[in-house]
């Protein structure tokens, strides 16, 4: 483990992870939504920005990008299949590359669902996952540019991390995901508990995030497109249906909901 992580909560609800190295002392700043809170910390820090890691290109992710680079002179790294739409890129990456920061090395996972060229960062040795809007703590990303077997898919490839892995997603939507999915498996007694507890951690101001994968799975409805309990959550019409079409429904009624 040579990973510190800082996490920055701006805007309504997004969080910067603020990365240093501990063997070499480079950093970065993931999906950095702003420059202004991450200059604050580099300076109250002393720290130089080496790397940005951008995951897609919604502005509350590379928003700060072009500021950061003019006032550090850093890098950025971003999805090869959305190069055009990364401000002030430098460096593509897609699935199956690794990349690092100092000796901290990650791969990358094409991830797209919410964005055609959604990407995420595993740094395997921290055990720490950078997934941006693709998986959140009991949700997933809207489906902007993808459809729902583009994300199963997208999921199942972080699903098959292991478990101890922390989920470092971009916004802190919890709360409001632990009531949709109480809403489809209220009898899940994992899931209850993790309401609970979500509730507990927003009541006295503290982050619900990051979660581990082994949490997600037994709770994030999206992890569990194919798992009978949802299934039968979803009702009759669905008792035969497969993944891609349950994660399809429950993606909807999360719209509407
Ligand atoms: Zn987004
Ligand atoms: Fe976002």
């Amino acid at each position: 483990m040579t990973l510190e992580i800082e996490q920055i909560p701006v805007l309504t609800d997004n969080y910067i992870y603020l990365l240093r190295d501990t063997a070499s002392g480079a950093c970065a700043v993931v999906d950095p939504a702003l420059a202004e809170p991450v200059l604050a910390r580099l300076a109250a820090r002393g720290l130089t920005l080496d790397l940005i890691f951008n995951t897609h290109h919604h502005g509350d992710h590379v928003g700060g990008n072009l500021e950061l680079k003019r006032a550090t002179g850093c890098r950025i790294i971003g999805p090869a299949a959305d190069a055009a739409r990364i401000p002030g890129i430098d460096e593509t990456v897609g699935d199956g590359d690794e990349t690092a920061l100092g000796s901290a090395r990650a791969r990358v996972f094409d991830v797209p669902g919410h964005t055609r060229g959604h990407i995420a960062y595993w740094f395997a040795d921290d055990q720490a996952l950078f997934c941006g809007d693709t998986l959140f703590a009991l949700g997933c990303g809207r489906l902007f540019e993808g459809t729902p077997a583009q994300m199963w898919r997208s999921l199942s490839k972080l699903r098959a991390l292991p478990g101890a892995t922390r989920v470092y997603c971009a916004h802190e939507y919890t709360q409001a995901n632990a009531r949709f999915a109480l809403s489809l498996e209220n009898d899940n007694p994992a899931l209850r508990a993790r309401a609970a507890a979500v509730d507990r951690a927003r009541e006295q101001g503290r982050p619900t995030v990051p979660s581990t994968l082994a949490e997600e799975i037994a709770t994030n409805p999206f992890l569990r497109a194919d798992q009978e309990g949802l299934r039968r959550a979803l009702g009759p019409a669905f008792a035969a249906a497969d993944a891609v079409t349950i994660l399809g429904e429950t993606r909807r009624r999360k719209d509407v909901f």
